[in-house]
């Protein structure tokens, strides 16, 4: 077997590896990253690239005033919601940790040429506008790729970690195949940051965490996110959290709901299209069939057809409202007046639209106008899980006997602690990049960090929300093969 020695070895190159590598670097440790794939940036280039921030300059333009309380605040109120679905242990600290790194977090992606369009308001969910929208997703490889040159980098592509080295309990270093089936140990003298993403796409390992018509559908992110991270943690005792926290999601992109209405059976609208995430799929469960679609005309079919590509479901066409209307199995005087209503809203001053408090626009306020018309099926699926390890303040891997195991250490989606507030919106890739750069730098000074107490069972003060979410028992539906 051969073998390679670092300082430290970063597993997957995702948004939390890269930011892992370059601070391990940057505290001066040799460091390799290894890759499943033969390309970095793992789901964060094919994500709708939607990042948070607190207190930066986008702000500042818009005169708007935020802070890490601010942002705590809604987070609190976020993690209460989601109390009501599932079982959930939210770090606070880590969570705060989190915030008061964001604005550096941007910072370094705009000295890396990374461009961002404008901000996305989510009121429901982020009660300042602090969510900002990346020009190009895939402007984040060249940006990454250059942090890594400069630091001389190396990633081992198409190699794929299958087990932890370790030594009385301490983690060594990761044995790992290429894809001709070559093994190698990449021996850490320092430490190993995991950081292969979550494990939507491994139905085995769903089907533990969620209800069995619920693990097999659909997901459309990189193939990779096998949860190989996780299940190389738990072998060195790591705590995994928040596992059963799978969220459904409409499998939609934020980006095309903006210029789409959401319609039934009955060919009316039903809720709030851009609102949060589980108000969306609780909507959806509640219409006759389950069944609705979202509407659109060819401008956006046009404009948007690698998004609408990529939604799973069933897609209908037709010239005029009344065709399409007959695809469906709906009125189509109600279709027609359904459109007609939308447009003569956007037509108008309404910042809000009066019928499910809808705030986010078409970019122009263009309506649904000129046929052919398109009707999408609303399809339920997931993005992305939210379970992973409990860590220290140093993304050092807490055992489950409440020990740092020594030597490990945890980034992006492989760990737990600040995920319960997903909902938000735009947490994740920048979460995964402000807390990757505190576990490289950490790993390279073998700092674990002491361990702080999580609590046990929510007691976290009652929201507008509370009251209002209702436990829905998802149907048994059709199982589609996961991606
Ligand atoms: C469709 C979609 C849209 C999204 N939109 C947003 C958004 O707008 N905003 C947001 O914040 N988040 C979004 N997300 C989520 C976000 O992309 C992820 O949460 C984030 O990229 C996680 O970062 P990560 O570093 O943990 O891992 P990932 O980005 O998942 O990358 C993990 C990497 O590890 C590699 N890997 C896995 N296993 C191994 C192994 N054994 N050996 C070597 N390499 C391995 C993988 O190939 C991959 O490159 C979206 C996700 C999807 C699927």
């Amino acid at each position: 077997m051969e073998q390679k020695a670092f300082d430290i070895v970063v597993v997957g190159a995702g948004p939390g590896g890269m930011c892992a590598a370059i601070a391990a670097a940057d505290a001066g440790a040799s460091v390799v990253v290894l890759e499943a794939l033969d390309q970095i940036g793992g789901n964060a280039v094919w994500s709708t690239g939607y990042l948070v921030f607190c207190n930066y300059d986008m702000q500042d333009e818009r005169g708007l005033k935020d802070s890490e309380e601010h942002f705590m605040n809604d987070a609190r109120a976020e993690v209460a919601r989601q109390q009501e679905l599932y079982g959930i242990v939210w770090d606070e600290a880590l969570t705060r940790l989190y915030a008061k790194g964001m604005a550096a977090t941007y910072r370094f992606l705009r000295r890396y040429g990374v461009t961002f369009e404008r901000l996305i308001e989510r009121p429901l969910q982020h009660t300042v506008h602090r969510m900002a929208k990346l020009d190009d997703t895939f402007a984040l490889r060249p940006a990454f790729e250059r942090a890594f040159a400069e630091r001389n980098i190396p990633v081992v592509y198409k190699t794929r970690a299958r087990r932890l080295l370790s030594d009385q309990g301490r983690v060594t270093g990761v044995r790992a195949a290429n894809t001709d089936g070559v093994e190698t140990d990449y021996i850490a003298r320092r430490g190993v940051v995991l950081a292969t993403g979550g494990y939507q796409a491994n139905a085995k390992i769903r089907r533990r965490y969620q209800p069995e018509h619920l693990a097999n559908t659909p997901y459309l992110g990189v193939e990779t996110c096998r949860g190989d991270g996780h299940l190389m943690g738990q072998s060195m005792g790591g705590d995994l959290i928040n596992m059963t926290m799978v969220q459904p999601l409409v499998m939609v992109a934020s980006l095309f709901v903006e210029d789409v209405i959401a319609v039934n059976l009955a060919g009316e609208r039903f809720h709030d299209e851009a609102g949060p995430y589980d108000d969306r799929v609780h909507a959806l469960l509640a219409q006759s069939e389950r069944k609705a679609f979202y509407i659109f005309d060819d401008a956006t079919f046009n404009a948007k057809k690698h998004l609408v590509n990529e939604m799973p479901g069933e897609l209908h066409s037709a010239d005029t409202l009344a065709e399409l209307a007959a695809k469906m199995g709906c009125p189509a005087g109600t279709l027609e007046k359904t459109v007609a209503t939308w447009n003569a809203m956007l037509a108008s001053d309404a910042t809000r639209d009066p019928l499910f408090g809808r705030v986010v626009m078409p970019s122009g306020r263009k309506g649904i106008t000129a046929g052919p018309f398109h009707a999408a099926r609303m399809v339920l699926g997931v993005n992305f899980p939210a379970g992973g390890f409990r860590t220290t303040l140093s993304m050092a891997v807490v055992d489950v006997h409440g020990d740092p195991v020594s030597g490990l250490y945890a980034a992006g989606d492989t760990v737990g602690g600040v995920n319960p507030c997903l909902g938000l919106g735009g947490i994740h890739i920048s979460s995964a990049m402000t807390l990757g750069f505190v576990a490289g730098g950490a790993a390279a000074r073998q700092e674990t960090g002491s361990v702080h107490a999580l609590p046990e069972s929510g007691d976290l003060p009652a929201t507008r929300a509370k009251q209002k979410i209702a436990i829905v028992h998802l149907p048994q539906e059709r199982a589609e093969p996961a991606r």
